[in-house]
């Protein structure tokens, strides 16, 4: 369902989402994209969650503000020498070389991620660095899930991970028991993607943002909020793909 109501000469519109839950908190989120969703409990009166959005409407437009300043800088990949990649954190600039009949290759090589490829041809490239992406992707979050999973006393078993490129999502848990995450989340520092990682083993006891998996959360990651904190700053900039 969706709404919009008017703040100044803004007009902020939202999702709505109706969440089962006992408490009756309605949560409003701004994603780095700009779509706002209000998460709010099944039975709750439609005025009573526009009355909510109206109280936070200033900070809504705030942030709203804050992503059209982003966007303003953040350009459309060219897949060229010189451009910026993140991997773990850090920034690596992209080196293409082009050697005709070559089968193509991609490397991080010292400060450079180096794409070897038979033509210079911007979607080819693309390819090859969303490939390596996926990759390391795979590689990294197996890994890192089981070294977490080792201290984790209440997981039977290491959870199966599906990869899906999502716009505005570093993760998801499926209802089956499926770790959903966000191949660009590679790109992110690793205490980030641990954070992601244990936020969705969490949503295998604790199927929402209750106290109880807050509880779960915090005493395996004591310090989240300041990475998740920190890939919400990233967001944009990591999500651009
Ligand atoms: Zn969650």
């Amino acid at each position: 369902m969706r709404q919009c109501l008017q703040y100044g000469n803004e007009e902020i519109c939202y999702q709505v989402n109706r969440v089962v839950s006992r408490k009756q908190k309605i949560a409003i989120h701004v994603y780095p994209d700009g779509k706002v969703q209000v998460d709010a409990p099944v039975d709750a009166d439609p005025v009573r969650i526009s009355d909510a959005v109206r109280v936070r409407a200033r900070w809504v437009s705030k942030r709203l503000e804050e992503i059209r300043e982003r966007n303003l800088h953040v350009l459309p990949r060219e897949y060229v020498s010189g451009e910026s990649y993140f991997y773990l954190g850090r920034r690596y600039l992209l080196k293409v070389i082009e050697i005709p009949g070559c089968v193509g290759k991609t490397k991080l090589v010292g400060r450079y991620l180096q794409v070897t490829t038979p033509t210079a041809e911007h979607t080819l490239v693309k390819r090859f660095v969303i490939r390596w992406y996926r990759a390391r992707a795979k590689e990294l979050f197996a890994r890192r899930l089981s070294a977490l999973a080792g201290q984790i006393v209440w997981l039977r078993e290491i959870p199966p991970v599906k990869l899906l490129t999502m716009r505005i999502q570093w993760g998801s848990c499926s209802p089956s028991g499926v770790l959903v995450l966000n191949p660009s989340l590679v790109k992110a520092p690793r205490e980030c993607v641990d954070y992601v990682i244990l936020h969705e083993v969490c949503h295998l006891k604790e199927h929402n943002h209750s106290q109880k998996f807050y509880r779960l959360l915090s005493e395996m990651m004591p310090d989240w909020e300041r990475h998740k904190t920190r890939l919400d700053g990233l967001a944009e900039a990591l999500l651009n793909d």
